[in-house]
Order: structure tokens, then C-alpha cells, then sequence
């Protein structure tokens, strides 16, 4: 027999019944068998809560949920942490989880602008150059951001310094640099 015991009301060692809402699950060959194990662990979680008094079933999945949402994994989606339902455009891959939700964000992948004027660095491919990059932020409340990057290569060095903006700062920037723009090619 598997090691781990099989649930209330099994009537047969290789047809699993729950008596509470009357679900059959046949077991599929070795009962010693690791898929055994995994059939009856499921069974088990499925049925755990059939019959049970219904106020306490709710109580207990408001404890499982509240446990779980309180463990931050770094390297999880963070759409299972968060509320706010991924956006189409942010690849999980991209997620930046924080210690904190409301810090955490999905991201777009970012554009890069290259800078012409600053320095450049040996890479596998080539030479990197210096650049901007923007991506698309929401954060794990909610907040619509656009983060801006700027990587510059100083005395063989790379400075890295990131900032986020919200919609509105964005549209005054953009307006300060086509101001800018229109302005240098004036006499
Ligand atoms: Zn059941």
C-alpha cells in the first residue's frame, strides 16, 4: 500500500469514494506506485473539506489564503502576490517583487535609446553602448508608472540610475524635450 494513508471513506483499496459528495476516483496501476501516492494526495485535498461544517471551511480557506499571500518569493509571479491582474505586456520574467507589494511591478520589456555621446563598453557581441531604456511599469497596487534607466559607461565603469514616473511627469518631460528640441535649432 502507499505510504501515506488513504482518506476517510475509502471503500476499496483502488477505488477511492467520497461518501460526503459522492465522488469516485479509480487508481490507475501499482497502488505502491509514486502516481498512487500523487492520485490519493490530491484526492485528499480535493475532499478535505467535503461535509464539513461550511462556516469552518470558509474560516479555513481564509488562513490558507492569508497564508500564503504573506510569503514573498523573489523569484515568483508576482500575479500571484498581487491583486492587479498581470497587464499583456509585462512577460513574468520581467517581474520586479519587492519586500513590499506596493513596490513590487510588472514591467514591460524595455526599448533602449543609445547615447552617442558617453561611453561604451567590450560585451560577448561587440561594444554596448551607453543608453536610456524606458519600459512600462504597474505596480502591485495598482499605480501606472514608466520607469526610465539611465546606463552610462564613466571611467570604464557602468552608473546605473533608474527612475520611476508617473503619466503626468512623463507628459511634462516630453514636453520639455520637444521644447528643448525646437529651442537648439533656433539662432
Ligand atoms: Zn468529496
Amino acid at each position: 500500500m502507499s505510504a501515506i494513508p488513504l482518506p476517510k471513506s475509502t471503500h476499496a483499496s483502488s477505488v477511492l469514494i467520497c461518501e460526503e459528495c459522492g465522488a469516485e476516483a479509480q487508481i490507475l496501476g501499482s497502488l505502491d506506485g509514486p502516481d498512487a501516492t500523487e492520485t490519493v494526495e490530491m484526492w485528499n485535498r480535493e475532499h478535505a473539506q467535503c461535509g464539513a461544517d461550511p462556516v469552518a471551511s470558509a474560516w479555513q480557506s481564509l488562513v490558507q489564503r492569508g497564508d500564503a499571500e504573506c510569503l514573498i518569493d523573489y523569484e515568483d509571479d508576482l500575479a500571484k502576490l498581487s491583486r492587479i491582474p498581470r497587464p499583456s505586456w509585462a512577460p513574468v520574467e520581467r517581474d520586479s517583487i519587492r519586500g513590499a507589494i506596493r513596490s513590487s511591478a510588472y514591467r514591460s520589456r524595455p526599448v533602449a535609446v543609445p547615447l552617442t555621446h558617453h561611453g561604451t563598453e567590450e560585451c560577448d557581441n561587440g561594444r554596448l553602448m551607453s543608453r536610456f531604456e524606458v519600459a512600462a511599469k504597474r505596480l502591485g497596487q495598482g499605480e501606472n508608472l514608466v520607469g526610465v534607466t539611465l546606463s552610462v559607461v564613466v571611467d570604464s565603469e557602468w552608473r546605473n540610475v533608474g527612475v520611476n514616473l508617473t503619466l503626468d511627469e512623463v507628459h511634462r518631460l516630453i514636453e520639455a524635450l520637444a521644447a528643448a528640441c525646437d529651442l537648439a535649432v533656433t539662432e
